[in-house]
């Protein structure tokens, strides 16, 4: 069984890549019968923002996941490893870094600016590799009596790890997504902890992973770069090394090349854009299978009505380069969801959205109960299923036309009618139309009623005959009910116009006919 954990820093600013790196983490510990756990890292106590945790763990439980252990809210957590938020085990951190100390494995540095900026000199100086390391680190061989004597003056220090490594050396290492890698042993004596008494992510992290059980460590590759120094840590401080999963990042195509989905460029980085736009969550979810794993589009459409859970996410089928993230494939991902759906949940859902987005919307299909959820159906059931709708935000500008209030905003002038068609010629068939048309007719009915309308004025229902001799007729009987859909829908394209019809009633019906022809 794996344990796994999400491992936040709590900025406020949740990142669409965060609930991937979660999701990957979430399945991988779920799947084995493992435990995943929420450990929140707010060292960094500049960048904290309150709410943040709990909006985390909500985020996070909306995507489908939840944390077996760790923190439960801002105050409270589960589990026997806490406690689960850094700032909470300074303590724990600093009994580390004494021991460290005290074998000889860290010292305090006291380096001012003036210092570090003279070693980086030196270093550009002699073509070296810059950083604090071996002959070039100033406090490294201190004596303890110096160094106590100066931390009684009061000088401000931090403390350094005092690296056994040599670059010579070659590590050898396979990450679970990345494969083999090696790289030169750790030589730089870095910070474990900071200048106001806090770990830098390093050392927590270590001491963290060891000290909760954690067995496969999965985060962005944004610490690929850092696993020197995490393989040396684990080992100076005796604790047996996690296994590591580096996800890549989630990119963008931008013209012919890749790049990051930036929080600052990109509104579809942040997580709230896909509740604002009224994503279905499931949505979110299948689309982050899909990039998570290439092969689970296959097992989607083999199983299309299995559990994504029963999914097996395989960390080593993960693309090593980058998962492109393509909202046109969401969009599509998402029309599959939304369509399986049963009309009373997409009104539910729809409903929900609304209300918290789009007020006029909400009254309209909340007052129109019955005629909303048939509208949803006609997509669904109807003699015209249609994957029309993505997301929430879609359906309004599909069916405003059922609704007089949004109906009557449009103007005919924008009004699209069927090819080669003149405005007077479509109120010709409108004003023959009104005086046949039934309303009470069985589908069959009414189209026979609109071919006799039709034919009557010259058009034909024969397409050979129309196609061998076009200018033997006016055009064809669907340009007719194309006439008849621009008029009650200032649509071309819609779901069966029959259903519509009956949906609207007669009243409106007759009304759009006399708005059309007046
Ligand atoms: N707090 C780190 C981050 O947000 C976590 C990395 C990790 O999962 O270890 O990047």
């Amino acid at each position: 069984a794996k344990v796994t954990r999400y491992a936040p820093s709590p900025t406020g600013f949740q990142h669409i890549g965060g609930v991937f790196a979660a999701l990957v983490s979430e399945r991988i510990a779920t799947q084995s019968g493992g435990v995943f756990y929420l450990r929140i890292e707010d060292t960094d106590q500049k960048r904290e923002v309150e709410g943040a945790i709990a909006d985390t763990i909500q985020t996070m439980h909306n995507f489908g996941m939840d944390f077996d252990e760790g923190m439960t809210g801002e105050n409270s957590s589960v589990g026997n490893y806490g406690p689960y938020r850094q700032s909470e085990r300074e303590e724990i951190y600093k009994t580390f870094a004494k021991d460290l100390v005290k074998k000889g494995l860290a010292y305090p540095c006291f380096c001012t600016p003036e210092e570090l900026e003279a070693m980086r000199e030196k270093q550009m100086a002699e073509k070296v590799t810059p950083g604090c390391y071996g002959e070039y680190a100033i406090y490294r061989n201190l004596s303890s009596e110096e160094a106590l004597a100066k931390i009684e003056k009061g000088d401000k220090y931090i403390l350094r790890l005092k690296s056994p490594g040599n670059p010579e050396n070659r590590i050898y290492f396979t990450d679970l997504i990345k494969g083999e890698t090696s790289f030169p042993e750790n030589n730089q004596d870095i910070v474990i902890i900071k200048a106001d008494g806090l770990p830098t992510y390093h050392f927590a992290h270590a001491i963290d992973d060891a000290l909760m059980g954690t067995t496969t460590v999965i985060r962005g590759e944004e610490w690929l770069s850092s696993l020197p120094i995490h393989v040396q840590l684990f080992e100076v401080l005796g604790f047996e090394r996690p296994e590591y999963a580096h996800i890549p990042n989630v990119m963008k195509l931008e013209g012919d090349s890749k790049r990051k989905l930036s929080k600052r460029k990109d509104p579809e980085s942040a997580v709230t854009y896909y509740k604002e736009e009224g994503y279905p969550k499931a949505s979110v979810v299948e689309y982050l299978l899909n990039i998570i794993n290439s092969s689970f589009e296959e097992w989607r459409m083999e199983n299309p009505k299995a559990d994504y859970h029963d999914y097996p996410v395989a960390l080593n089928k993960m693309s090593k380069s980058g998962a492109l993230f393509d909202i046109i494939k969401l969009n599509d991902v998402s029309k599959d969801v939304i369509c399986k759906m049963p009309a009373h949940e997409v009104y539910e859902l729809y409903t929900q959205w609304a209300k918290e987005y789009d007020e006029e919307m909400y009254e309209l299909v909340t007052s129109q109960a019955d005629l909303a959820k048939a509208i949803f159906a006609i997509d669904k059931d109807g003699p015209k299923p249609r994957k029309d709708y993505a997301k929430w935000s879609d359906v309004k500008e599909k069916i405003c036309y059922f609704f007089k209030p949004l109906f009557n905003k449009e103007t005919i002038e924008t009004l699209e009618l069927p090819k080669n068609m003149t405005l007077e010629e479509a109120k010709r068939i409108i004003e023959t139309y009104t005086k046949a048309y039934v309303y009470d007719t069985t589908a069959e009915e009414w189209f026979e009623e609109l071919k006799t309308v039709a034919i009557g004025l010259g058009y034909t229902a024969d397409r050979k005959a129309f196609k061998k001799d076009p200018t033997a007729f006016k055009g064809m009987v669907s340009d007719v009910a194309g006439v008849v859909r621009a008029a009650l829908t200032h649509r071309t394209n819609t779901p069966d116009l029959y259903t519509i019809m009956h949906i609207l009633g007669e009243e409106a019906v007759r009304e759009r006919f006399t708005q059309f022809l007046s």
